[in-house]
């Protein structure tokens, strides 16, 4: 089964600062660094490093071809990743001494997608391919009906959850992924069991993976539930840690592991990843996960 990811690939440009930027003020940072990030590259990069075959759709611009370039590395076929003119997407972070971030975002490249393209696109996949998306691109909501109409199956990570999420028919999604912030944001719940009640009346045909951070995750379809608790690692940076995840559950379940397994390698590879520093160069290789005793 062919799995294409829908989405964001972004330039992080990293300030490290003595205190946040003030209004008025000109500050000189002590060091800047450039790293690739977006949710979109990151779950591909997952994906494809768990094994599965995995195609990424979206745009970079003029500033983001090295984006391209790392995806590829990878093993992510690029064919549907279009290079257009003009700014890549990307982020300018700045971080003070105490480890606080203060993120600009800018869209770029991964807010002017076309229906044209996404048309063309989703016509190279058949029923029962997989589509991937999280909210960081434009036209959620026609992407999501074009997949539909092609009986794709949908998975979906709704982060940032905002009104273009609103905008969107959910009960076209099969998976769910996110985390506790994003089950509240859809539900109005707070307690995991309440969110997963209110998505499986919502929804019955959903499959929900509800992630909660320290305290591991819990699965949840009409037929079953399933829990994992983390594998204890000293954490250095969480960042990726739920794309990680993304990545290795769905390349476990779609490659025919039982839920229990997939939910059980992905919070192992999401320990890893968050036992070092970093987003997409901290997501391990299958192998790794494999030989790695936690
Ligand atoms: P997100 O990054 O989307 O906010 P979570 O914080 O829920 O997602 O983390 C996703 C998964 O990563 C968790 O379900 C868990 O398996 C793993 N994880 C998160 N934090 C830790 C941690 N401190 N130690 C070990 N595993 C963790």
């Amino acid at each position: 089964m062919k799995i294409l990811n829908f989405g964001s690939l972004n330039v992080d440009y990293v300030y490290t600062v003595d205190h946040m930027v003030q209004p008025g003020e000109t500050l000189a940072s002590q060091k800047m660094e450039v790293f690739p990030g977006g949710k979109g590259l990151n779950q591909s990069i997952s994906l494809a490093r768990a094994g599965a075959e995995v195609y990424h759709a979206g745009q970079v611009g003029e500033d983001g071809l090295f984006l391209k370039k790392l995806c590829e590395e990878n093993g992510v076929d690029c064919t549907y990743l279009k290079e257009i003119p003009g700014k890549n997407g990307n982020a300018v972070i700045q971080v003070d001494q105490s480890g606080q971030n203060c993120i600009l975002l800018y869209g770029g490249s991964n807010r002017t997608l076309t229906k044209e393209f996404i048309d063309e696109v989703i016509g190279h996949f058949d029923s029962g391919d997989l589509i991937l998306l999280q909210n960081e691109v434009n036209l959620m909501d026609y992407i999501i009906e074009r997949a539909y109409e092609q009986e794709m199956i949908i998975a979906l990570n709704p982060s940032p959850y905002n009104e273009a999420m609103e905008a969107c028919d959910l009960s076209k999604v099969t998976y769910f992924l996110m985390n506790e912030i994003e089950g509240g944001q859809i539900t109005g719940k707070t307690q995991p069991e309440d969110i997963l009640d209110v998505m499986l009346e919502r929804y019955p045909d959903a499959k929900v993976v509800l992630t909660l951070g320290k305290d591991g995750v819990v699965y949840r379809d009409k037929e079953e539930q399933c829990t994992q608790g983390i594998f204890k690692v000293k954490a250095v940076d969480t960042t990726a840690a739920g794309d990680t995840f993304t990545g290795y559950f769905l390349s476990g379940v779609l490659g025919g592991d039982p839920v229990a397994e997939a939910l059980c390698m992905a919070s192992k590879a999401s320990a890893i990843a968050v036992s070092r520093q970093g987003a997409s160069p901290s997501i391990p290789w299958k192998k790794e996960v494999e030989e790695t005793e936690l």
